[in-house]
């Protein structure tokens, strides 16, 4: 635990709540009453306060909107049927922001204002957690230069936030996706294990013409080969083959670290199954789905938690999967759900009670 830290808060006068049906509501467009926001300025954190949530007025020579320096994590929240607010392991999440904070050149927030403030605004707006099953609040704290002066060096200035908005269920319908041969989302001493801001812009193009021709997303390959498999569009990604789940190790830096990823792993462990996290590439994938080894593939992240994957083509091969057969996934999906609801016990204290 840490020391009590004293957060001012001001309220909104009337609630939006009332106004806003949470049920099935569609993913990050509404938002809570309140936010949490904080400035960095000569070397310390400063004017943390929680406030009703509203626009930024921003100097158009913002350094964050030039030079990038801007992250954000993805957190989710939940109501049980006693209207305990839990979150699903911040605490991995505080320590991925801030190991993307150092990467990016940007100062690191502190415990106590990214904790603290996430469980004081969670516990202010916890009526905006929609109490039905597989819904939830989606938490994203954000961070990014300040700086309002044109010329390339790290701000010396940025803004913490976090703002919050309820999600409904996330139907992760199962996946077509394309092995991609001519992007590159990450190379070995680049940006790949932060959640930076610009590995999202400059992933798009990929994503779109995977959609243009067909798929829903693409499956990131290294660098170099365009061979060594990385991440399915913005989730991490594992594969069965003769019945150990095999994940691409985080050892180059390029892929990030999954706090679902980490907890499938766990899951599966706990299920009795292999996990090998190494690298793994395409021709691999292929021998195997040819010998009819190649069991499940799918990909892990905190929107969807478990998306399947149905078909994977790379150059003139589809592999198809029966995703009706994908048990493993599915177990560690439904044992994932059971410890969010409750139905099991908790034994990795991953849900953090508000
Ligand atoms: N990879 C990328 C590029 C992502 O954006 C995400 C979503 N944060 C993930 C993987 C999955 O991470 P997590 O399980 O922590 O949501």
């Amino acid at each position: 635990m840490i020391a009590a830290f004293d957060i001012p808060v001001s309220k909104v006068e009337r609630s939006k709540l009332n106004d806003t049906p949470l049920e099935n509501i569609p993913f990050g467009r509404y938002f809570t009453d309140h936010m949490l926001e904080a400035d960095y300025e000569n070397g310390e954190w400063k004017n943390v306060e929680i406030k009703p949530y509203q626009p930024l007025l921003l100097d158009p020579s913002l350094a964050a909107l030039h030079y990038g320096q801007a992250i954000f994590e993805g957190i989710k929240a939940y109501r049980d049927e006693q209207g305990n607010a839990y979150v699903f392991r911040p605490e991995d999440n505080f320590r991925r922001f801030n190991k993307s904070a150092e990467r990016m050149n940007m100062p690191p927030v502190p415990e106590e204002i990214f904790m603290e403030g996430l469980r004081k605004l969670i516990a202010l707006d916890k009526n905006w957690i929609p109490a039905m099953k597989e819904h939830s609040l989606y938490i994203r704290p954000l961070m990014f230069s300040t700086d309002t002066m044109l010329g390339v060096r790290p701000s010396e200035t940025y803004k913490f936030l976090i703002i919050l908005s309820p999600t409904g269920p996330y139907y992760a319908a199962p996946m077509k996706i394309v092995v991609e041969e001519a992007y590159t989302r990450a190379a070995p001493g680049g940006v790949g294990f932060s959640k930076n801001a610009g590995n999202y812009g400059g992933s798009m193009l990929a994503a779109t013409v995977a959609k243009q021709q067909g798929y829903d997303q693409v499956l990131w390959t290294d660098a170099f080969e365009h061979k060594w498999l990385q991440e399915v569009g913005m989730m991490n990604v594992f594969f069965v083959i003769n019945g150990v789940a095999v994940t691409p190790s985080l050892e180059e830096g390029t892929i990030l670290a999954g706090v679902t990823r980490d907890s499938v792993m766990t899951v599966l462990k706990e299920m009795g199954i292999t996990v090998e996290e190494r690298r793994i590439s395409i021709d691999e994938l292929l021998e195997a789905y040819g010998k009819g080894a190649l069991q499940e593939a799918f990909g892990t992240g905190t929107a969807a938690v478990i998306a399947l994957i149905q078909e994977l083509k790379y150059k003139e091969y589809a592999m198809k999967f029966d995703v009706s057969k994908a048990s493993i996934a599915l177990e560690v999906k439904e044992r994932l759900a059971a410890i969010r609801e409750a139905r099991t016990p908790d034994t990795h204290n991953w849900m953090w009670k508000v």
